[in-house]
């Protein structure tokens, strides 16, 4: 057995997120680690919001054990399985995972990008030190999610887990939100600002992405600073974009893999090394291949069948190359499946039966 004994400096409680049918409560549990240094960046990190994608919790045990061996620099607070109505809901053999199944919601899309006047904010602190201004805009980011949590007759179960759980995020100067695809290779979605420092996860591929607000957990931390970084410089003050906030993308769901884990959370290690949270020095980086979002595409069944591949995630494939056979036994036929692009198999959904239009593909085109 591997027991994770938490010296002095790491702590742990539990938070309600919302309430069952019974009254009793849903909780999560929060994992506190104090930083020893004074003025390093402090870390959030979450992992399975989409309950399904259990990959992110490996690391984290992974991470836990380093950060026992060796006390950070800098304060990291830790939401292993941050979404306590997902973890329980199965739907035959597996998690229902990524959307609530009282209403359809996706998880990871009701965050808050809070209605901010960022002009008046920056003429505000105009002449405050960038230290005083950060500070100042962690608190109010924190107060409009407490207005919004206040606001519990329009809370959906969805935002309330996710104003709870942003809550926390919003005090970091880092968040990485852990998620898997279906059956996949690892990638990380960083903000464009971002691009040089999300190279240091060791990922192979980064998809780089806008900074625009689509609800979920990486844009709803990045958008605001990013927002804040362009009022000051429409009033000529140069400012970088103070967050670092990236969605991984850790391979299949449903998968728990600790070879793997141990690799993506050396990964981690090293990203968190190259921003000082932790004491070490981060190795030099490999070969990292970035996408645009324009590269990326989500392919859609084009017919219902019985769905048979021959591709994996990772490999290249060949316009109009056949990469898998469709059997619809309604009509007694099967269909060679082909592709008008060249590209990487990002992901594959696994499940052999699929209606027409299910997801089953994703691709970075070249
Ligand atoms: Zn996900």
């Amino acid at each position: 057995m591997v027991s994770i004994v938490y010296p002095h400096y790491i702590s742990e409680e539990n938070m309600a997120v919302g309430q069952d049918a019974s009254g009793k409560d849903l909780t999560v549990k929060i994992i506190y680690i104090k930083g020893k240094g004074q003025t390093a960046p402090s870390v959030y990190m979450q992992a399975s919001m989409h309950a399904a994608e259990i990959q992110g919790n490996a690391v984290i045990f992974e991470l836990l054990a380093h950060f026992c061996q060796k006390q950070p620099l800098g304060d990291i607070t830790i939401i292993p399985q941050c979404n306590p109505i997902g973890l329980m809901h199965r739907a035959g053999a597996g998690h229902q995972g990524r959307f609530d199944a009282m209403n359809g919601d996706n998880w990871n899309r009701y965050y808050l990008c809070p209605e901010i006047d960022y002009d008046a904010f920056a003429q505000s602190h105009i002449t405050s030190d960038t230290a005083a201004y950060k500070r100042e805009f962690k608190t109010l980011l924190a107060a409009e999610i407490d207005k919004a949590l206040s606001d519990n007759l329009s809370l959906t179960r969805a935002k309330r887990l996710a104003y709870s759980v942003q809550r926390h995020a919003v005090k970091a100067d880092i968040v990485l939100d852990l998620h898997t695809d279906t059956n996949a290779i690892d990638y990380l979605y960083s903000p464009l600002y971002a691009q040089e420092a999300s190279g240091q996860f060791g990922f192979a591929h980064v998809l780089l992405i806008g900074n625009n607000f689509g609800g979920a957990m990486d844009e709803a931390i990045f958008c605001p600073w990013w927002r804040l970084q362009q009022a000051f410089l429409r009033q000529n003050r140069k400012e970088d974009v103070l967050i670092d906030s990236f969605t991984l993308e850790l391979g299949p769901e449903e998968v728990i893999d600790q070879k793997r884990a141990q690799r993506q959370a050396d990964g981690i290690v090293n990203y968190l090394a190259y921003k000082n949270v932790l004491p070490a020095s981060p190795k030099g980086i490999k070969t990292v291949q970035y996408h645009t979002r324009e590269s990326f595409k989500a392919i859609y069944a084009p017919r219902g069948g019985l769905y048979e591949w021959f591709i994996s995630p990772g490999q290249k494939v060949q316009k109009d190359q056949v990469i898998g056979r469709c059997l619809q036994m309604a009509n007694n036929q099967s269909f060679d499946i082909t592709l008008p692009y060249n590209g990487l198999v990002v992901s594959i959904n696994g499940k052999g039966a699929l209606p027409q239009s299910a997801h089953i593909l994703n691709l970075f085109t070249v």
